[in-house]
C-alpha cells in the first residue's frame, strides 16, 4: 500500500471513529454495528506497526492523524523543522510529530479563516454564543440537494467572515459526506469540516422547512442542520458540543419550535434559549 492511500486511510478511519463517538453522543440507542463493520474492515488493511501506535494515539483521544498548518502540528503546535515539513509534503514516508507522535499529513485544501474580530472592553460571550453569532443563523435554507443546501451554510460562513473560501469549504463538507452521512434519525444533521485551522469552532445553523433526503434514499428527511468547521486543537469539545445540542433537541416538541421560527432573529433566540442548560 502506497503512505499516501496509508494516510488516506488512516483520515478516513478517523472520521469514523469520531462519527461513531458522535452518533454514541446525539443518540445513546443508536445502532452502531455498521459503523463498527466499516472501522473494523478499514483497520484491517493497514500495517500492523501503524494499527499498534493508532491504538495507542485513540486511546488519548480522537485525533491520531493531523494536518501541519503553518509548519506547526495542528494537534500539539509543536514547530515543525522545513525538512520534516518537506517529508510530510512528499510523502515518501509516514511522519509523526516528533513532540505528540501523531501520524502528520499535508492538507491539499487549506480553507483560510478570517481573523477573529475583538472589540477592546468586549465581553467574552457566554454558552452557544462563544462559536455561534446571529450572522450564522439561516432560515430558510432552499436547496433541495444536499450540496446546495451544504453550499448555502458554507456561504453564510464565507459572508459571516468566519472563512475566506466557501468553494473549498463546500468540497471538504461533501467529502466528508461520503466517508458516513452525518445525519441523524430525527431529522437533524452535523456536517463538518475538520483541520480548519487558525481560530475557534464556528457553528451555522440552518433550518430547512420541507426536508430534503440527507442521510441517503431510505433514511428520514433532515430539516435541522448544525454545520460546524473545527480546528484539529477542539475536536474534544466538539464531542461535548453535539451531546449538548443533542440533549437541547432531543424532544420532537423542542425540534418543532425550531422548524417553526418566523426568521433568523428568533432561530438564534431560540437557540441561544434551548441550549442554556446543556451548552455551558
Ligand atoms: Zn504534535
Amino acid at each position: 500500500m502506497s503512505n499516501r492511500k496509508i494516510i488516506n486511510q488512516l483520515i478516513q478511519l478517523q472520521e469514523l471513529i469520531v462519527a461513531r463517538m458522535q452518533k454514541k453522543a446525539a443518540m445513546p440507542s443508536a445502532p452502531l454495528e455498521a459503523l463498527d463493520e466499516n472501522i473494523a474492515l478499514l483497520g484491517k488493511t493497514l500495517p500492523a506497526p501503524i494499527k499498534t501506535h493508532l491504538n495507542r494515539l485513540l486511546q488519548k483521544g480522537p485525533e491520531a492523524v493531523v494536518p501541519v498548518v503553518n509548519d506547526n502540528c495542528a494537534a500539539c503546535g509543536m514547530a515543525l523543522t522545513r525538512s520534516l515539513v518537506n517529508e510530510v509534503i512528499k510523502v515518501d514516508d509516514l511522519k509523526r510529530c516528533p513532540n505528540c507522535t501523531r501520524y502528520l499529513y499535508y492538507p491539499s485544501e487549506v480553507v483560510a479563516r478570517e481573523r477573529a474580530k475583538r472589540v477592546f472592553g468586549e465581553k467574552t460571550p457566554k454558552g452557544i454564543a462563544r462559536f455561534s453569532a446571529p450572522s450564522l443563523m439561516v432560515f430558510p435554507l432552499k436547496g433541495a440537494t444536499p450540496k446546495a443546501v451544504l453550499g448555502e451554510l458554507c456561504e453564510r460562513m464565507s459572508e459571516a467572515g468566519f472563512v475566506e473560501d466557501h468553494a473549498k469549504l463546500l468540497d471538504g463538507a461533501l467529502q466528508r459526506e461520503t466517508i458516513v452521512s452525518t445525519a441523524v434519525d430525527n431529522g437533524m444533521a452535523f456536517p463538518h469540516v475538520r483541520g480548519v485551522e487558525g481560530g475557534g469552532l464556528a457553528m451555522a445553523v440552518g433550518i430547512h422547512k420541507k426536508g430534503i433526503h440527507f442521510g441517503g434514499p431510505g433514511r428520514r428527511l433532515t430539516r435541522i442542520f448544525f454545520f460546524m468547521v473545527i480546528p484539529t486543537a477542539t475536536s474534544a469539545f466538539y464531542l461535548k458540543l453535539i451531546s449538548g445540542l443533542s440533549q437541547a433537541f432531543r424532544e420532537k416538541e423542542t425540534r418543532d419550535e425550531l422548524l417553526g421560527v418566523a426568521d433568523e432573529a428568533e432561530l438564534w433566540k431560540l437557540l441561544v434559549k434551548k441550549t442554556r442548560r446543556t451548552i455551558k
